[in-house]
């Protein structure tokens, strides 16, 4: 499976990081050893001094495609989750002034963890989401899905001129402002519509 990440969703997010706003998608992937399931812990990797969180929603795919129009994209998934995007931003930011790929300071082990996935069903509008993030009991970051710049079902339908989703891909939506930098021993938690859905420990 393979993760697909969007980049600059949310233009306060944009804004927070002086970036310019994207006339299409910011996409970049991590691979399937980025993900951290299970509330496991993340180990503080040795190559960064400024790991940030990024909360995000994630969409589960859910049947092969290609080339999906955007008026059938919602047949394409049945779940969602939220997951955090770990971002070396030190590593990004001297990658970002050298032109170069992101890879290393996005895609690392762990860089992707996953809480569990429940049916869109129980949501009466994905495109009207709150979602949350806790540092140690302190919110850092809320957003709501319909801030988006690039919705689900559009996103969905321009990556899939590029990649064929599969089964179990998983789709990272982008995340609202509010990044900031993680140190050991903090907890993080993250929620959907105030229900708990994930929460691990950085070590
Ligand atoms: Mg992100």
């Amino acid at each position: 499976m393979k993760i697909i990440c969007i980049g600059r969703n949310y233009v306060d997010h944009i804004h927070e990081l002086q970036n310019a706003i994207p006339e299409d998608p910011v996409i970049f992937q991590k691979p399937d050893t980025a993900l951290l399931k299970d509330n496991a812990p993340f180990y503080y990797p040795d190559f960064t001094q400024d790991l940030h969180h990024e909360v995000e929603i994630v969409v589960k795919i859910n049947k092969m495609g290609k080339n999906i129009d955007e008026k059938f994209a919602h047949k394409y998934y049945n779940e969602i989750g939220i997951g955090i995007d770990f971002t070396a931003r030190d590593l990004q930011s001297k990658l970002k002034s050298k032109g170069l790929p992101w890879e290393l300071a996005k895609a690392f082990d762990g860089s992707a963890p996953i809480s569990e996935f429940i049916p869109k069903t129980e949501f009466a509008d994905l495109q009207n989401l709150n979602f949350h993030l806790d540092v140690n009991g302190q919110t850092r970051q809320q957003g709501n899905t319909s801030l988006m710049l690039f919705k689900i079902d559009y996103i969905i339908s321009f990556v899939s001129r590029f990649f064929t989703l599969k089964t179990g891909d998983l789709l990272f939506t982008g995340t609202p402002k509010g990044v900031s930098p993680v140190k050991v021993g903090d907890t993080l938690t993250a929620y959907i519509e105030g229900k708990k859905m994930l929460e691990f420990e950085v070590k």
